[in-house]
């Protein structure tokens, strides 16, 4: 029925109605809106997420619609994959070399087709703000709309307002943080510092490559991290001052974070010659999966040592398993969508770091779960507790408008909002950040303006509360201001 209808009410029907995600309830959502209405256009404070750098430092056009919106997007392969639509033909190249399809407008075709399995899932929501907000598309995307909404979309990028430093204007970014290896030259962030554009884009310390024995190519990234430091790195010492050294240069750059993707939330406190001697075992021939584990665990107690000299706020992303599916692996390698979240335990794990250094108000640990099952019984206790932790907005499986709710509802009436950090929108392209910002917000209103319905909070007080989380609260954990 929709070809009868006028463009814009198609619009506002199938791609992006005012009231997407705000209460149903005509008096809730009354107050929703206001809600979303104050915190609408306040600046976005984005800082954890993985755009690329050399994307602004260059500032030159998006390249392939279909490639920067499905290619690279793990959320989407991932369903498409489970619904028998074959990565290659999604864009994705096979280690073997095998062929893969490069035409964007055949991928963008085959995601058309099967653009009806998002329903009711956040990637849908995103993508179409994606089309109607970035893009102003005015019809929804189906296979019959494949290749207008493709031919629109090449024509636009190639518009000056579409370029990657207009966009991060246009949305509104003040400050947007990537995800950088302890190994990076961080050459795109030298070069957008020495441009004098005022973009505020600072890299994150992210050391997992030089911190977990079990990643390939660990015994080779520590010779690198040896070559770029000039420090000795078959030493426990040397390797830490290494990894000192590489914080000092990040934070030079900008960086006010350390960010630890890590299977669990482990953490250990050992004595100098028991961290030694594991650390010959890491990084010699007697190296075993329990001893990468332990490592792990005492690298997050260091790392939190550091932190308390150089400032930067440690975040621990905990829970993935990564690479569920073996042969999907060894054809496509990481990041294709076949990680899956795994039972993780925070009280004990985070004790020897919390035991050290759970009292300090100087540091702040932010952690992100990927088990739900930990919000109410583990995690808002200890935030609600320890100075130093804080909690991470709902990630990955979870930063959806139901994975929102049921964070809020499972840990604000423990740990309160203030010992949350607001909003993540770890995107993969500059083109999604201000969807998923608005998903955010729209929910935030919705969650806020139930608590003013029930007489549970002052709308004035919720007002102040939607900023916070649309704002201040990163700004404020992530040391925005300079
Ligand atoms: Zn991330």
């Amino acid at each position: 029925m929709w070809h009868r209808l006028s463009p814009y009410a198609k619009l506002c029907i199938d791609v992006a109605h005012p009231d997407r995600l705000l209460p149903a309830e005509p008096g809730t959502r009354q107050i929703a809106r206001r809600l979303y209405q104050s915190t609408r256009a306040l600046p976005i404070v984005s800082p954890h997420g993985h755009c690329d750098p050399s994307v602004l430092a260059e500032d030159r056009s998006f390249g392939d619609p279909a490639i920067e919106l499905v290619t690279r997007d793990h959320y989407l392969l991932r369903m498409l994959y489970s619904q028998g639509v074959p990565l290659q033909s999604l864009g994705v190249q096979p280690r073997d070399g095998s062929p893969a399809e490069t035409d964007g407008r055949q991928i963008w075709r085959t995601f058309a087709r099967n653009f009806h399995l998002f329903r009711g899932t956040p990637s849908r929501l995103w993508l179409e703000h994606t089309l109607s907000e970035v893009f102003g598309l005015g019809v929804p995307l189906r296979p019959e709309t494949a290749d207008r909404t493709y031919d629109e979309m090449c024509t636009r990028l190639e518009e000056e307002r579409l370029r990657p430093r207009a966009l991060f204007d246009r949305f509104g970014i003040e400050f947007l943080a990537t995800t950088d290896s302890a190994l990076s030259d961080l050459g795109p962030h030298a070069i957008l510092r020495a441009s004098g554009w005022p973009g505020r884009v600072v890299p994150t310390f992210r050391p997992d490559d030089v911190v977990d024995p079990s990643r390939p190519g660990f015994r080779s990234n520590l010779e690198k991290l040896g070559d770029l430091t000039r420090c000795d790195t078959s030493s426990w010492k040397g390797y830490l001052d290494a990894i000192r050294q590489r914080r000092a240069e990040f934070a030079r750059a900008g960086a006010t974070a350390s960010d630890h993707g890590h299977p669990s939330a482990l953490t250990a406190d050992l004595a100098t010659p028991e961290a030694e001697a594991l650390f010959a075992r890491v990084t010699g021939d007697a190296d075993s999966a329990d001893d990468a584990e332990r490592f792990r665990a005492l690298m997050l107690v260091q790392m939190a040592a550091m932190s308390m000299d150089d400032g930067l706020v440690l975040q621990l992303h905990a829970g993935a398993w990564r690479d569920h599916n073996p042969s999907l692996f060894a054809r496509f390698g990481p990041d294709i969508g076949a990680d899956v979240p795994r039972p993780s335990g925070y009280v004990g794990a985070l004790k020897p770091l919390l035991d050290r250094f759970g009292n300090e108000d100087r540091l702040t640990v932010v952690v992100y779960t990927l088990d739900e099952t930990t919000y109410s019984r583990e995690l808002a206790p200890l935030a609600g507790h320890y100075p130093a932790l804080r909690l991470g907005p709902p990630w990955w499986f979870f930063d959806s408008p139901e994975g929102m709710r049921r964070f809020y509802r499972m840990v604000t009436e423990t740990a309160g909002f203030a010992n949350t950090v607001g909003f993540n929108d770890d995107a993969r392209s500059l083109l999604t950040i201000p969807g998923r910002h608005d998903v955010a917000r729209r929910v935030n209103a919705g969650y806020l303006a139930e608590l003013v319905a029930e007489h549970r909070m002052a709308e004035d007080d919720a007002e102040t509360i939607a900023a916070d989380l649309a704002y201040h609260l990163a700004a404020r954990t992530f040391r925005t201001t300079l």
